[in-house]
């Protein structure tokens, strides 16, 4: 494994560098604090190609590869972690078409993303169905007709007010079938410059093939305010078998794939996260000064500031490891993945947590992004599986 980035990576990262600072590091407070939704910069990073990264080259998206990908989201997370998640969503969502959808699918389904800056939706959770995903009770369900509908609920779904398309995992026949099924439900596109980002209301979205599509009210977040995440429910909604990906008994199978490739992505939102509370850490015991020095001058503090550091580092090693097995379709690539995930949000919610402290009072007022960050981090350690499960995965290897 190589540590040198290629001159491709590193023009990336210099382009995604400049861009966070430009479009979001320079107003994150102010962001935040406008309880929008973003999409203008979600707009902007289409334009700039760092969006919508797994899409194959044969419907001319990127293809591109897992440790490039890994440092565009760490960069872009750095800036702020729920777009971060907003964007990497559109790849969890799409990912398992490009990995396991036909030609054809891969031209109705990714081509759209390619062409326009939309959402898509990665739709798992639901409300008795978390951690234990197999406990899912949304369903395809052949009717009299012989034509597949679907019906459910999930929770929880990211870029739901403003997604174009939903990718479902779903029971086969029955809420208690042991078939797991990927479908893709497409709706009609949500533009940028029309959609409306401030106060999205409840949106029922009646399909033409019959159905409809209701998200709820968007959450309103501890953290991550700049993503966002609604309910979703499926009804009656008719499901030709070209929606369905690959085989309709194996969808169990095809989220390992995804998630495996999803969680180092997690890892790289963790590690952007934390390195931000560093550097902002760093920024602010460099300027205040008490008992005549400076705060990062004190042993004790400056012990914390490496404790930090060290944290960060470890986690980016973590990470590349990660992107590299799961590239390399490794057999162990799924504890490496978990791996990184824990890591990363280990590093998150410490660096934040003694980010904040060596800020003194000053971290626990909105005006300073330690307060911002420390919010974001608690989310690292839950969504795309709790640290149990990880935990979990890897003892299971280990043993
Ligand atoms: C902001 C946000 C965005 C999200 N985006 C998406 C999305 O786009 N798509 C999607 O499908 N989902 C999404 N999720 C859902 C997320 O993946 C789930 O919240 C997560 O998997 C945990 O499920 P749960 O909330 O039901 O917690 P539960 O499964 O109820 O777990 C609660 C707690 O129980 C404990 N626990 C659970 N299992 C075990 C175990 N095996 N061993 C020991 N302890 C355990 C852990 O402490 C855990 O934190 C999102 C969630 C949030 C908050």
């Amino acid at each position: 494994m190589d540590f040198n980035l290629s001159e491709e990576q590193k023009q990336y990262l210099d382009t995604v560098r400049r861009f966070v600072g430009r479009e979001i590091s320079s107003r994150i407070l102010t962001l935040e604090k406008g309880h929008a939704f973003p999409f203008d910069i979600i707009r902007k990073a289409w334009d700039l190609g760092i969006l919508n990264l797994s899409i194959p080259e044969s419907v001319k998206g990127y293809s591109l590869d897992l440790i490039s990908t890994a440092l565009i989201i760490r960069e872009l997370s750095y800036g702020d972690s729920g777009i971060a998640t907003s964007a990497m969503c559109n790849d969890l969502a799409n990912a398992v078409i490009g990995m396991h959808g036909t030609e054809a699918q891969q031209q109705a389904f990714l081509a759209p993303f390619v062409e326009r800056p939309l959402l898509a939706s990665f739709c798992l959770t639901e409300p008795w169905a978390g951690s234990d995903n197999s406990a899912m009770t949304t369903c395809i369900r052949k009717g009299k007709d012989g034509k597949y509908r679907l019906n459910g609920t999930k929770c929880f779904i990211t870029n739901a007010s403003f997604a174009s398309q939903f990718t479902v995992f779903c029971k086969v026949g029955k809420p208690a079938s042991p078939f797991i099924a990927c479908v893709v439900v497409p709706a009609p596109a949500v533009k940028p410059d029309t959609a409306d980002t401030g106060s999205p209301a409840c949106r029922e979205i009646p399909l033409p093939c019959g159905g409809r599509i209701l998200i709820g009210k968007p959450e309103d977040k501890l953290g991550q305010r700049l993503s966002n995440t609604a309910a979703v429910t499926f009804e009656d909604i008719e499901i030709g078998d070209d929606q369905i990906i690959g085989d309709r008994r194996l969808g169990f199978q095809y989220l390992t794939d995804v998630l495996d490739y999803a969680r180092p992505m997690v890892a790289a939102i963790g590690v952007g996260l934390a390195r931000r509370a560093l550097d902002v850490t760093l920024a602010y015991t460099r300027e205040r000064r008490q008992f005549g020095q400076r705060i990062c001058d004190m042993p004790v503090a400056r012990e914390t500031l490496v404790a930090m550091w060290k944290r960060v580092e470890l986690a980016e090693m973590a990470l590349m490891k990660a992107a590299f097995l799961v590239q390399e379709g490794a057999p162990d690539r799924g504890v490496y993945a978990s791996l990184a995930k824990n890591i990363a949000a280990e590093a998150a919610v410490f660096c934040t947590t003694e980010g904040l402290h060596l800020h003194g009072g000053y971290g626990f007022m909105m005006e300073y992004e330690i307060a911002k960050l420390i919010r974001d981090a608690q989310i690292i350690d839950i969504y795309e599986g709790v640290r149990e499960v990880q935990n979990m995965i890897i003892g299971r290897e280990l043993v």
